[in-house]
C-alpha cells in the first residue's frame, strides 16, 4: 500500500452505514479510518492524519457539529476538509453546518455516486497530487500521473522516495514539515525508519533538483524540519 494513498476518516455511529461508506471509499482507492463516535474521531484525527473527514451530524454524546467545531478551531487540523452528513434538509441546518466550518454538506439519504464526487472534489483541493493533478512551483513541474518532474523544462531524474518527498512539499508550498510528519507521509506509519533517513533523502532531493543548475528551493527550518520555499 503506497504511503501517500489518501486517507478518509469516516465518522458514523450506525454500523451498516459506516461499512457501506467505507466499502465504497476503499473501492475508489482511499485508505479508510473508521470512528463510531465523536470522541473516537477526535483521537483518530491525530493518529491517522486524514486528508478528508466524512462526518455524520447525528452522533451519540459529542455531536457531529461539535466535532466539526473542534477540528476547525485547532490549527493543526483546521485545513482538513469536512463533508457533513445529515438526515435533516432544512436550510437552517445547512447554514449551521457551514457556520461550524464544514466544507460541504450532504443530506441523507444520499446517492453514493454523488458523495464520491464530493469526496473527490475535496481531495483535488486538499491533495492535488493524489487526485492526479499537475503541480507547479516556480520552474518545477511535477506530473503525478506520469511521475515526470521537470525544472525549467529539463527532465529531472528522481528516485521513488525523492519523488514522494517532492510531491508532499509541492502540495503545500511554504508548509514546514517535521521529520516525523515526512516519515508518516512518505514512508508510511507501519515502517520503522530512523528520522536521520529523512535527512539523507532530503539531501538527495536537493541534489536532484539542482542537477541542471538553479538554486536549492528547499529550506531547513532549525528545530522544526523542512519546507519548500
Ligand atoms: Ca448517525
Amino acid at each position: 500500500m503506497p504511503a501517500d494513498q489518501p486517507t478518509v476518516l469516516v465518522v458514523e455511529d450506525e454500523a451498516a452505514q459506516r461499512e457501506v461508506l467505507s466499502y465504497n471509499l476503499e473501492a475508489e482507492g482511499f485508505r479508510v479510518a473508521r470512528a463510531e463516535n465523536g470522541e473516537e474521531a477526535l483521537v483518530l484525527i491525530d493518529e491517522e492524519n486524514p486528508d478528508i473527514i466524512v462526518l455524520d451530524w447525528m452522533l451519540p454524546n459529542v455531536s457531529g457539529i461539535e466535532v466539526c467545531r473542534q477540528i476547525k478551531t485547532r490549527p493543526e487540523t483546521r485545513n482538513v476538509p469536512i463533508i457533513m452528513l445529515s438526515a435533516r434538509s432544512e436550510e437552517v441546518d445547512r447554514v449551521r453546518g457551514l457556520e461550524t466550518g464544514a466544507d460541504d454538506y450532504v443530506v441523507k439519504p444520499y446517492s453514493v455516486v454523488e458523495l464520491m464526487a464530493r469526496v473527490r472534489a475535496q481531495l483535488r483541493r486538499a491533495r492535488p497530487a493524489a487526485a492526479g493533478l499537475r503541480l507547479e512551483y516556480e520552474d518545477i513541474v511535477l506530473d503525478s500521473e506520469t511521475h515526470r518532474v521537470t525544472r525549467a523544462g529539463s527532465a529531472l531524474k528522481l528516485g521513488p522516495t525523492e519523488f514522494r518527498l517532492l510531491t508532499t512539499f509541492m502540495e503545500k508550498p511554504g508548509r514546514v514539515w517535521s521529520r516525523e510528519q515526512l516519515l508518516d507521509r512518505v514512508w508510511g506509519r507501519d515502517i520503522y525508519v530512523d528520522t536521520r533517513t529523512v535527512d539523507v533523502h532530503i539531501g538527495r532531493l536537493r541534489k536532484a533538483l539542482c542537477q541542471h543548475g538553479g538554486t536549492d528551493p528547499l529550506r531547513t527550518v532549525r528545530g522544526a524540519g523542512y519546507a519548500l520555499g
